[in-house]
């Protein structure tokens, strides 16, 4: 009787753990605003494009619409779309709709509420550019939240120092470039251009940090924005403004590859939460992105 008891919990932890992607501690999110998908293929991002070639991506993810900001992060790191948490447009900062779940943190679930419900005892962190992610997150779920004043190298020495010290379960950074030279120049321009080399040497001293901190082989980096543009704009419907990247990298991952998966950016918090083995809301529409793990 005694051994069929143990057998079952056994059981049920294996299957428990199924859910989970082996061996990942850490999940470093890194959200690039108005980096559209079409500029990675010309862009001269050597960091970037080592963990597309170590790791999978796809240039055909989607984010909602509108192609704007606010609306976007909250569907990247809410798991759902407008309709469903409510913030529609580019400086949102409470829902235009009512949201249609609210947390007892006061909005939509959110991936952090989601690991702080499931993993109360975990360190996450949230570092961000652009003010207007601020009333997009739910605050008090997260164990770290660093402001950044419109400053992306003051987010990156920050969430350097956060990866190096802390070693959270789950990091979130904000960079507000290119989106900024997008607006001020345009979009394919040499300026953009030479704006994302700077993302990329942002990105790769992320990348260096999390070597760093000895946690290089239990860690996923997964890169994104919350939309591309056209022109000195982003808010309509071209794929220069609809599609963005999503690159995924650490263990577990197919290297080299293709994602073959549609991804839309709710998905992303969906994975996440996958990869850690945690339950999803029931109002979250993203499913984690399949086509990226090695089985
Ligand atoms: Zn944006």
């Amino acid at each position: 009787m005694k051994r069929s008891i143990i057998t079952l919990v056994v059981l049920c932890l294996t299957l428990h753990l199924s859910a989970q992607v082996k061996k990942v501690k850490h999940i470093v999110l890194i959200g690039c605003d108005g980096f559209g998908a079409y500029a990675v293929p010309d862009a001269k991002m050597p960091n970037l494009k080592k963990l597309m070639e170590t790791g999978s991506w796809s240039l055909k993810a989607r984010c909602v619409l509108p192609s704007s900001s606010a609306v976007n992060w909250a569907t990247m790191l809410m798991g759902s779309g407008p309709t469903e948490h409510g913030y529609t447009e580019w400086n949102s900062k409470v829902p235009e709709i009512p949201s249609a779940v609210i947390t007892k943190y006061g909005l939509y679930p959110s991936i952090f509420s989601v690991i702080r419900d499931q993993k109360p005892n975990a360190i996450t962190a949230a570092i961000y550019s652009w003010p207007g992610i601020g009333p997009l997150i739910e605050q008090k779920a997260i164990t770290i939240v660093v402001p950044g004043n419109d400053n992306d190298d003051f987010c990156v020495d920050t969430t350097v120092s956060i990866i190096k010290r802390e070693k959270p379960l789950f990091t979130f950074i904000h960079l507000d470039q290119p989106d900024g030279v997008g607006h001020a120049i345009g979009h394919r321009t040499p300026a953009y251009y030479d704006t994302l080399q700077n993302v990329d040497t942002r990105i790769g001293k992320i990348v260096q940090a999390v070597k760093d901190a000895g946690i290089a082989d239990e860690t996923i980096i997964i890169v994104t924005a919350d939309h591309g543009g056209i022109n000195k704009g982003h808010g309509g419907k071209s794929l220069d403004e609809v599609q963005i990247p999503w690159v995924i990298n650490g263990p577990g991952i197919k290297k080299d590859h293709e994602i073959n998966d549609f991804i839309i950016t709710y998905d992303t918090a969906a994975t996440i939460a996958w990869i850690f083995g945690l339950k999803m809301p029931q109002s979250w529409r993203g499913k984690a992105v399949d086509d990226c793990f090695i089985n």
